[in-house]
């Protein structure tokens, strides 16, 4: 393929997801044609699974500007900036809406499955004229037609979702947890709701120590006061909680902050089992039981439950992009600049510096990770550090690079390093927030007022005040030079207190 025809062809961006559309929204204000596919029925499908569950970000960060300015071309009005919506909110009120406009809906094809990414004509060890190839995307429709794709470049969007990680502590399944799929009801089951049924007057084994078992957990114990004998055991690897109730209620995000409060007083009450250092082994169905067997603090593991809700965490499906050249963390499993500022092992405070296309870039050009597959296994992904990413993606796409290149992001007036739990393997307070974030014990105060620099969002220009983790946003030299606090109020927990238990 030649060069003129490889910029004849479209931007085939994966997954219509809220990163996947803010994408396709900015491809097109830079005059780039973008390509939409999308294996569900419609957009939004993987936050359509969660969909009963409330966002902590309110609408001011959920929202792509390039979408925003796509939709209010339509007269649509904005919902109430403060207001937090859940996941059907946010489908019903912005994604689809934005994906039925009249610049997307054609641009837009639902029920397409991406199965492989490749170079045109090149596979993985050809490198002969490789930079003037385009892609070929490899999809399969619902009905099961495989098509191919020509793309000049591509944005996988696709996020997470798809590939849970397995409840063996090692990263492998547990030994039968294949069989015992049945008894898995995924990390967000809708407790209250549809899936009542399933948990009332039952038993269930809730595992992880992310926002994810935090929700499901405290509906179980709102569902346990309906329904008699519906008992709930909660299963960590680590050895303490105590890092999930961190905020409090000095959580500058009232909705957080009540999660962990609830969570420590119903522990505290003694209303759910808590197992530490859990380790699950093996998994055998038992009639319309499952055993669970392992190790928990180096004793016997042995628990007979009905369902066990794996809020493990999700890992990056890489197998799609085996045929092209990546550059990804060994740890994380994302890009691997981006690595060193979301790696869970190192970042108690998970600030996490606005970033754009100079980090994302692959030895493969014209190919990127965005929004929460980015971030590969790290759990600290926010919209409005995607909506930033895919800005700076199609600036670079255009051939733009100082937009590209003019990072920022429309901090939030709240931010917080969580600097007391790191290290923290049995709740004992630490002290790494100094070690994760460069050297700033205590975070920094900083006020962005008419000195901002351009492009710091409007958010900025009122003068917003925030703390950051001043070490890393200074240290990548990146546009506002400050980070962006996911550790706390506005983020989810990125601390490293028993490293990687965000996903457990
Ligand atoms: C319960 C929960 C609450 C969250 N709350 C917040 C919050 O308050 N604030 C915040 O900033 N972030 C939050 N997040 C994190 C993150 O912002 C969301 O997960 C967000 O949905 C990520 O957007 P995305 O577009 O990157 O990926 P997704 O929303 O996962 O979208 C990916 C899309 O790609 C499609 N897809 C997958 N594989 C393929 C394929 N092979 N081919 C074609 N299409 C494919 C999927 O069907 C899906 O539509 C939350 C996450 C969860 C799970």
């Amino acid at each position: 393929m030649d060069e003129v025809a490889r910029d004849a062809l479209p931007v085939v961006v994966v997954g219509a997801g809220p990163v996947g559309l803010a994408a396709a929204a900015h491809l097109l204000e830079r005059g780039l044609e973008p390509l939409v596919l999308e294996a569900g029925d419609g957009p939004g499908a993987a936050v359509r699974a969660w969909g009963h569950v409330r966002l902590f970000s309110p609408w001011r960060y959920d929202v792509d500007a390039a979408a925003r300015r796509l939709l209010e071309a339509t007269g649509w009005v904005a919902p109430d900036p403060d207001a937090l919506p859940t996941g059907d909110e946010l489908v019903r009120d912005y994604l689809a809406p934005l994906a039925a406009t009249d610049a997307l809906a054609s641009r837009l094809r639902t029920g397409t499955r991406v199965v492989a990414v490749a170079r045109d004509g090149a596979d993985r060890t050809r490198s002969l004229g490789r930079d003037r190839r385009g892609y070929r995307v490899r999809t399969v429709t619902a009905d099961g037609r495989v098509e191919d794709v020509r793309a000049r470049a591509v944005l996988d969007a696709s996020g997470t979702s798809g590939t849970p990680n397995p409840l063996g502590t090692s990263g492998l399944p547990a030994v039968g947890e294949e069989v015992a799929a049945p008894f898995l009801a995924g990390a967000l089951p809708d407790v209250l709701g549809a899936d009542r049924d399933r948990f009332a007057g039952r038993r269930t084994l809730v595992v992880g120590m992310g926002h994810s078992a935090a929700n499901t957990l405290l509906a179980l114990l709102e569902l346990g006061e309906a329904v008699p004998h519906t008992a709930v055991t909660w299963a960590i690897r680590g050895g303490s909680p105590r890092r999930l109730f961190a905020g409090g209620a000095d959580d500058e995000l009232p909705a957080r902050g009540l999660l962990g409060t609830r969570l420590r007083r119903a522990l505290e009450a003694g209303r759910l089992t808590l197992v530490r250092r859990a380790s699950i082994e093996r998994l055998e169905p038992e009639g319309d039981l499952v055993r669970v067997l392992g190790t928990a603090r180096d004793e016997v593991l042995d628990v007979r439950v009905h369902t066990v809700v794996n809020a493990t965490g999700f890992r990056p499906d890489l197998a799609m992009l085996r045929e092209v050249r990546l550059d990804l963390d060994p740890v994380v499993e994302s890009p691997a600049r981006l690595a060193v500022l979301i790696d869970p092992n190192h970042h108690s405070c998970g600030t996490v510096p606005p970033h754009g296309e100079a980090l994302l870039s692959h030895p493969d050009d014209g190919f990127y990770l965005v929004g929460m597959k980015s971030y590969g296994r790290a759990p600290t992904f926010l919209l409005a550090t995607g909506y930033e990413q895919v800005r700076s993606v199609a600036a670079a796409l255009a051939g733009d690079r100082t937009a590209a290149d003019r990072v920022a992001l429309d901090l939030p007036a709240t931010g917080v390093c969580s600097t007391d739990l790191a290290g923290d393997t049995d709740g004992t307070a630490g002290t790494a927030g100094a070690a994760c974030c460069g050297g700033t014990a205590e975070p920094q105060l900083v006020t962005l007022g008419a000195g901002a620099p351009a492009g710091a969002g409007p958010t900025a220009g009122l003068g917003a005040r925030l703390r950051v983790g001043v070490g890393v946003g200074a240290g990548i030299g990146v546009g506002v030079g400050v980070g962006f606090a996911s550790g706390v109020p506005h983020g989810r927990s990125g601390d490293a207190a028993d490293a990687g238990d965000d996903q457990r």
